[in-house]
C-alpha cells in the first residue's frame, strides 16, 4: 500500500522512533509545530478519524492508553495537546489515522 505512515512503521522510511508496540508507533515529526511534536499512530491502517469503527477502535482506545507513557518519557510534566486532523477540512495530509502529542510551551486557543 502506498501509504507514507505504513512505510515509517516498516522502516522503510528512516523516523526518529519514541515509542513501539505490537499495535502502535510513535515518532518525532519531520516539521514541529511546539519543542515536542510526536506523531503517534496505529500499525493498522486506518484511514482516519471517520473510518473508526466499533471493529478497529480497540487500537485507537489501547493508543490513548499509551499517550501518558509517551508524554511523559519526553518530559511533557506541564500538560500538553492531542490532536486528530480528519479530512481536507480538518487539515489531515497523510491518510493514515495519526494523533499529534503536543506540548514543551504554552499552546494557543483556539487553533487558526
Ligand atoms: P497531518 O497534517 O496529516 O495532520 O499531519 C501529518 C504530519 O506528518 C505533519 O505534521 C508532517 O510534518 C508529518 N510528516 C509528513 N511526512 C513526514 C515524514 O516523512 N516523516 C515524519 N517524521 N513526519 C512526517
Ligand atoms: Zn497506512
Amino acid at each position: 500500500m502506498d501509504c507514507l505512515f505504513c512505510k515509517i512503521i516498516a522502516g522503510e522510511i528512516p523516523s526518529t522512533k519514541v515509542y513501539e508496540d505490537d499495535v502502535i508507533f510513535a515518532f518525532l515529526d519531520i516539521d514541529p509545530k511546539a519543542p515536542e511534536h510526536i506523531v503517534i499512530i496505529p500499525k493498522a491502517h486506518i484511514p482516519s478519524a471517520d473510518a473508526v469503527t466499533a471493529d478497529n477502535c480497540g487500537d485507537i482506545g489501547h493508543l490513548f492508553s499509551k499517550i501518558p507513557e509517551i508524554a511523559g518519557a519526553r518530559g511533557l510534566t506541564n500538560g500538553y495537546r492531542v490532536v486528530n486532523n480528519c479530512g481536507e477540512d480538518g487539515g489531515q495530509t497523510v491518510g493514515h489515522i495519526h494523533f499529534h502529542l503536543l506540548g514543551g510551551r504554552q499552546l494557543a486557543w483556539p487553533p487558526g
